[in-house]
């Protein structure tokens, strides 16, 4: 059995991997901007971080894994400038932020189980963690890696002397580089904001620094620390996050504890469709919702987003969706035959074990070479190929092949039933029950419970005002 690895995006090499705390591993990974519904590029990233996440658990690992929530401080253009992308929207349709951030939240949430996307231990939000936010950005302050002008608050990136090491994009380049904005405020042309004052912005708190909010990176870096502690493993996101999101937290992290923050940095390549970018002029910026609304099966959406490698760019195209509904007939096929045999029987021939192991073994090392999702995929249908050649199997033998199709699809994800399907007002209504808890308004939050459990579904609390919800008889 070789050793797992993962190409690093901080080292851009394949690395060996070792776990901070033997046998645990804890992920971060950055969420949706709760301001539309995610299309099949956002969710090809956080597929990724599914595919991770069961092939670490597939090995043994117990994983905590966390994905942020961003329900305020992310701009339009990533950086500095423009309006929150949320608040812009809350405007046009005369909403209040929360009640659009909510709306998407269940979106997202919604069209994440019909993935089959494992749920993470939290889904901390961006506003329900301010103090975190203030807290690490006086800490930088009071480290001299951030300065206050009027009622902003700023990173001084030439005090983080790995500043680029991320993304590339080191600071004498960039300060070369054409597109230098024009603030007067920084001491430097990169410095960026970590609370920023706007009495235009709909969305404020109090603050040492005065009225306003905060940044769209500190927030992935406070919220990582109180759930994951100063150092964790792994930290996923689309490519499009390296800068200057990731290169940001970084600075922050390591600036604030003074510590080696994350091990490895994991990030998902573009998609296009049919050959093209993905952009709303296009309009093919399709949601899961959308491509079951055209007949297409939720895990042939799962198979056809986690079947190319993550670190090339995938081009979706419907075809490529009719060929992973075949693929998965393929599998559901075999699985179907196997449960029809009948012969009793205890002898398992010699080639079973031997086929069977052959293909396990050949699926984890797949993955344990940076997910080679390739690889391990020609291991399943080499495994359906012999099983389907045994056609005087026994019950016995039958036990065997089942069980190793169910371990292999603990990874995939693509077989399981439908049964523990939760539907959208049950969802709507868990996320209302939230709003009332945090409103400490335990009346209507017992009663939501109690409409819960009526309807045949158990909702269990979660840290950082989370919860699961699950079918009462699962
Ligand atoms: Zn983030």
């Amino acid at each position: 059995m070789s050793q797992i690895r993962f190409y690093n995006t901080y080292s851009k090499q394949v690395e060996p991997f070792e776990p901070l705390q033997a046998g645990k591993v804890k992920i971060y990974s950055c969420g949706p901007t709760v301001y539309s519904h995610p299309h099949i590029g956002n969710f090809r990233s956080f597929l990724m971080a599914d595919l991770l996440k069961r092939f670490l658990e597939f090995k043994g690992f117990t994983v905590s894994h966390v994905m942020n929530i961003t329900d305020v401080g992310h701009l339009l253009d990533d950086a500095d400038e423009g309006v929150d992308k949320l608040e812009e929207v809350a405007r046009k349709e005369k909403k209040d932020p929360l009640e659009i951030a909510k709306f998407y939240t269940d979106s997202f949430m919604t069209a994440s189980k019909m993935l089959n996307i494992k749920p993470a231990d939290s889904y901390p939000r961006a506003t329900e963690h301010i103090p975190e936010m203030i807290d690490m950005v006086q800490s930088l302050i009071d480290k001299g890696h951030a300065y206050v002008v009027g009622n902003n608050v700023y990173y001084d990136v030439t005090t983080f002397k790995d500043y680029g090491r991320l993304s590339g994009n080191m600071l004498d380049d960039l300060n070369a580089g054409a597109r230098i904005e024009v603030n007067a405020e920084k001491k430097n042309p990169q410095d960026f904001a970590l609370w920023k004052h706007d009495p235009r912005h709909i969305q404020q708190w109090d603050s040492p620094w005065g009225r306003g909010f905060p940044g769209w990176h500190i927030e992935c870096s406070a919220m990582s620390t109180k759930y994951l502690g100063e150092q964790f493993d792994f930290h996923t996101g689309g490519e499009d996050n390296i800068f200057p999101h990731h290169e940001c937290e970084i600075a922050q992290s390591e600036g604030a504890s003074g510590k080696k923050w994350v091990r490895y940095w994991m990030h998902t390549r573009f998609l296009m469709v049919d050959g093209e970018k993905m952009s709303k002029s296009k309009g093919n910026l399709y949601t899961i919702q959308e491509l079951v609304d055209k007949g297409f099966k939720k895990n042939a959406i799962r198979y056809a987003l986690i079947s190319s490698h993550y670190r090339q760019n995938y081009n979706f195209t419907f075809d490529g969706l009719k060929a992973a509904e075949q693929a998965i007939d393929k599998i559901s096929q075999c699985v179907f035959l196997l449960r029809q045999v009948t012969a009793e029987g205890d002898a398992v021939r010699d080639e079973v074990p031997a086929f069977i192991e052959k293909a396990i073994n050949d699926f984890g090392e797949a993955l344990s070479d940076d997910l080679n999702i390739s690889k391990a995929l020609a291991a399943v249908f080499e495994l359906v190929k012999d099983a389907n050649k045994l056609t005087d199997a026994n019950t016995a033998e039958v036990k065997v092949i089942l069980d190793a199709i169910e371990r292999i699809d603990s990874v995939l994800g693509v077989l399981e039933t439908s049964a523990d399907e939760i539907p959208p007002e049950i969802m709507s209504l868990a996320e209302e029950r939230r709003t009332a808890k945090l409103a400490k308004n335990w009346t209507r939050a017992d009663e939501i419970r109690n409409e819960l459990t009526a309807k045949g579904f158990v909702v269990e609390d979660m840290p950082g005002h989370d919860y699961r919800i699950k079918c009462r008889d699962a």
